[in-house]
C-alpha cells in the first residue's frame, strides 16, 4: 500500500528524511482521476527521481465554474491502486482546509503568458494554478515537477513561475497521451455521453488537419476556420478558440520561425475539451 499523507506537516516530514538522505524528490501535481496520462508522468518521475510523490488536490481556487468543481470527478481508491502499479512513495492528498487554512489571504498572480486564451476564458484560473504549484512545490520539497504538454498554457505558466520566483525546482514537460483515435486522455472525458465519445477525437483531428496545411502554406485564417467548421459539423456545441501562438509566450504568432503551437478550447456534451499540438 503506497502511504497517503493528509497533512502538510506529515509530508514535510517525510520530503525532509528524504532530502537528508541525499535523494532528489520528483513531484508530479494532480487534481486525481487519474489515467495513463498522469501515469506516464508518474513513470517518467519515477525514471528520473530517487523519491516520486504524486499530489491529488482538487484545487478549488483554479476553477472559475463552480459546477466544474462540484462535478470534478473524486476517485482515491482507484487512483491510489493505478499508483500502486508505477509504483510512487507517497500519494499527498490533503482537504482544502489543510491546503487553504482559516486566515490565508496570499495569492501568486501572473501576468503575460497567463492571460490569454485559457486565462482569458477562464478568470482567475492560472492564479489559483500558480498559487497551489507554489504551495506544493514548498510543502513536498519537490527537486523536479511533472507537468503533462495537454495542458500547455499551464505548462508554459509553471515555467515562468519557476524562473520568475525563482524556485529550485526543475519543471519536467511531458507528451500528450492519447487514446487509440487520437482523444487526449482528461479526467473530464468520463462526463461524455457515449454519443460524443465517438464525436470528441474530432477536435485533435480538426486541429491535425488545420496544422498540416498551415505548413503545406495555407494561411493560418483559412485553416482555423475550417477546424472550426468540422468540428461544429461533428456536433461540437461550441468552439471557444482556435488559435496558433508563440509556443513559449503564447502571444499572436506569424513568425513561423519561433516555435508555435496551435490550442483549441471546445465544448461537446456541455464538456469543456483542449487540445494542443506544434505547428
Ligand atoms: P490534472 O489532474 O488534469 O490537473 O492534470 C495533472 C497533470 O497531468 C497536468 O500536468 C496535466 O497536464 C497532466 N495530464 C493530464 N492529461 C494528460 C495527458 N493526456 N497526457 C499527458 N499529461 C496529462
Amino acid at each position: 500500500m503506497i502511504p497517503i499523507l493528509r497533512t502538510v506537516a506529515e509530508m514535510r516530514a517525510l520530503a525532509r528524511v528524504w532530502r537528508k538522505a541525499g535523494q532528489t524528490v520528483g513531484v508530479v501535481p494532480t487534481m486525481g482521476a487519474l489515467h495513463d496520462g498522469h501515469l506516464s508522468l508518474a513513470r517518467r518521475a519515477r525514471r528520473e527521481c530517487d523519491r516520486v510523490v504524486t499530489t491529488i488536490f482538487v484545487n478549488p481556487k483554479q476553477f472559475n465554474n463552480p459546477e466544474d468543481l462540484k462535478k470534478y470527478p473524486r476517485t482515491e481508491a482507484a487512483d491510489a491502486a493505478l499508483l500502486a502499479t508505477v509504483p510512487v512513495d507517497a500519494i499527498f492528498a490533503p482537504g482544502p482546509e489543510e491546503v487553504y487554512p482559516e486566515g490565508f489571504i496570499t495569492t501568486v498572480s501572473m501576468a503575460g503568458v497567463a492571460q490569454p486564451l485559457e486565462g482569458h476564458m477562464r478568470p482567475g484560473h492560472f492564479d489559483g494554478v500558480a498559487t497551489v504549484v507554489t504551495k506544493l512545490f514548498g510543502m513536498t520539497l519537490a527537486d523536479r515537477g511533472y507537468f503533462g504538454q495537454k495542458d500547455w498554457q499551464q505548462l508554459q505558466v509553471v515555467l515562468r513561475l519557476v524562473r520568475d520566483l525563482n524556485m529550485a525546482v526543475e519543471v519536467v514537460g511531458c507528451e500528450t497521451i492519447r487514446e487509440t483515435d487520437g482523444l487526449a486522455m482528461s479526467s473530464r472525458n468520463v462526463r461524455l455521453t457515449p454519443e460524443g465519445r465517438t464525436k470528441a477525437p474530432v477536435l485533435y483531428a480538426a486541429i491535425s488537419a488545420a496544422a498540416k496545411d498551415i505548413r503545406a502554406g495555407q494561411s493560418d485564417r483559412m485553416a482555423i476556420r475550417e477546424a472550426a467548421e468540422t468540428m461544429r459539423a461533428a456536433g461540437f456545441e461550441r468552439v471557444e478558440y482556435i488559435e496558433l501562438r508563440d509556443a513559449e509566450t503564447l502571444m499572436p504568432s506569424d513568425d513561423p520561425a519561433r516555435p508555435r503551437r496551435m490550442l483549441a478550447a471546445a465544448w461537446l456534451d456541455g464538456v469543456r475539451l483542449i487540445d494542443n499540438i506544434p505547428v
